[in-house]
C-alpha cells in the first residue's frame, strides 16, 4: 500500500545529517528542529501558528480541550472515519453526533448538519477523507451562523487546497477554527514514528493550545490548567523539516499514480473511480474505488497476484461496539454503511512506477472479465 523505504533512500543522505545533528546536539526534546519545523510549516499553509505536538488523535483531543466544551456538549462529525476522530470526543465525555457522507466523495454531507444542531452542539468536526476538503465553505457558513466552533481533521489532506466562491485559496487546515493533522508514517507528510499538529490564525487559542500541550504550564512547574504532555520530538521534526520541501513533490506524483489509474480503470463497468470535489483539490490519501459488487471476492484476486488493497473503512463508527451507546443502529446513516460495503484502496504513494501501476490495473480488469 505504501513503500516508505524506496521514498526515505531518495532523501537519505540530508535526512541522515538532520537525524545525526539531532544527536549531536543532544536536544531529543524541543530542540531546535521542532521550532524551525513549526514555522516552515505554517509558512507553507500560510497560516498563523503551528502547534506540534505527539499525534494526529493528542491534536484533536487538544483542540477540544482548548475549546473548553463541557460534559455532554455536541460535536458533530462523520461516522465514515478513521476511530480517532470520535474517539476523542467521547474520551472528553462530550457527545459525539454522527452526520451521513455524501455517497459520492465519502465527505461529511452538509446538507444535513443543520439537522443534527441542538441546543448542546458547540462544534463541528469535518474530515477531509482520503485527501479531499470538506466542502468548509457551507460548513464555515453553518458554524457562524449558530455559534459553533469547526476543527478540521486534516490527517489525511495536508498540502491540499480550497478554494472558495470568491475565488480565494487556502490550505486545508487553515480554514476552521482549529486544524489538526498527523504525521504518522504513512499519511501524505510523515515521519518516521509519531507526530502531530495543531494549526490556528487565533492567537488566544494559539497560546492555550500550548499550555495544554505542556501539562497546561506556562511557567515550569506552575499548572494553570489541566494539561496532557504531548509533544514532537526533535528527531521527528528534523525529518518531518526535510520532508517538508518535498510535499509539493509527494502530492503531484500521488496525483500522477491517480490519473493512471483514472485512464485505466474508468471504463470498467462494477467500478466508480474517485468523484473529485469541485471546491477541492485531490492529494489522494487514498484512491479508493466503489465496487458495485463482489468487493471482497476483486481484494482477495488481487491479494493471489501479489497486489495489497485495503477497505477504509469496514465498519462505521456509529455502529462500532464502543460507540453504541448514544441509540444509534444499523440502518441510520445508509451512505456511510454502503460505502463500508463497497469502497476499495489501492496501492497509493510516491515510489509508483507506470510498470507497477500498469500490472495492478490489469489484474483489476482481469477481475471483470
Ligand atoms: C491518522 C488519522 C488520525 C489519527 O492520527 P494519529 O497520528 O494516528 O493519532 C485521525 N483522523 C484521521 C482521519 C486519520 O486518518
Amino acid at each position: 500500500m505504501v513503500d516508505l523505504h524506496n521514498q526515505y533512500l531518495k532523501i537519505k543522505s540530508e535526512t541522515d545529517a538532520a537525524i545525526q545533528d539531532v544527536l549531536d546536539q543532544g536536544y531529543y526534546i524541543n530542540g531546535a528542529p521542532v521550532h524551525k519545523f513549526s514555522e516552515n510549516l505554517a509558512t507553507y499553509l500560510n497560516v498563523a501558528h503551528v502547534i506540534p505536538c505527539a499525534n494526529g488523535t493528542d491534536a484533536l483531543q487538544i483542540a477540544l480541550m482548548a475549546l473548553e466544551l463541557q460534559p455532554g456538549d455536541e460535536v458533530i462529525t462523520s461516522p465514515f472515519t478513521f476511530v480517532a476522530t470520535a474517539e476523542v470526543i467521547a474520551l472528553l465525555k462530550l457527545k459525539p453526533v454522527f452526520v451521513d457522507i455524501d455517497p459520492d466523495t465519502y465527505l461529511i454531507d452538509v446538507n444535513k448538519i443543520e439537522a443534527a444542531i441542538t441546543p448542546r452542539t458547540r462544534c463541528i468536526i469535518p474530515v477531509h477523507l482520503f485527501g479531499q476538503i470538506a466542502n468548509m465553505e457551507k460548513i464555515n457558513e453553518i458554524a457562524q451562523r449558530h455559534n459553533l466552533y469547526v476543527v478540521e481533521d486534516n490527517a489525511q489532506a495536508i498540502g491540499a487546497d480550497y478554494t472558495f466562491a470568491n475565488g480565494n485559496q487556502v490550505k486545508a487546515g487553515t480554514i476552521g477554527h482549529i486544524g489538526c493533522t498527523s504525521f504518522y508514517p504513512s499519511k501524505n507528510l510523515g515521519c518516521y514514528g509519531d507526530g502531530g499538529a495543531l494549526m490556528t490564525n487565533d492567537g488566544k487559542l494559539a497560546e492555550k493550545i500550548k499550555v495544554i500541550c505542556n501539562h497546561g504550564s506556562k511557567q515550569k512547574y506552575y499548572h494553570e490548567e489541566i494539561g496532557v504532555n504531548s509533544r514532537l520530538d526533535s528527531i521527528q521534526a528534523g525529518i518531518l523539516d526535510i520532508k517538508l520541501k518535498h510535499l509539493d513533490q509527494y502530492i503531484t506524483e500521488r496525483q500522477r499514480a491517480a490519473e493512471y489509474y483514472d485512464r485505466h480503470l474508468s471504463d470498467i463497468d462494477g467500478i466508480q473511480i474517485p468523484v473529485r470535489t469541485k471546491h477541492s483539490t485531490h492529494v489522494f490519501h487514498q484512491y479508493t474505488l466503489f465496487v458495485d459488487k463482489d468487493r471482497d471476492r476483486l481484494k482477495d484476486s488481487l491479494q493471489e497476484s501479489g497486489i495489497p488493497s485495503m477497505v477504509y473503512y469496514p465498519v462505521p463508527l456509529h455502529v462500532q461496539a464502543a460507540y453504541t451507546g448514544d441509540g444509534y443502529k444499523a440502518g441510520d446513516f445508509p451512505h456511510s454503511e454502503k460505502a463500508a460495503r463497497h469502497v476499495l484502496s489501492l496501492p497509493m504513494h510516491t515510489e509508483l512506477s507506470d510498470e507497477m501501476l500498469g500490472y495492478i490495473c490489469t489484474k483489476i480488469r482481469e477481475a471483470f472479465i
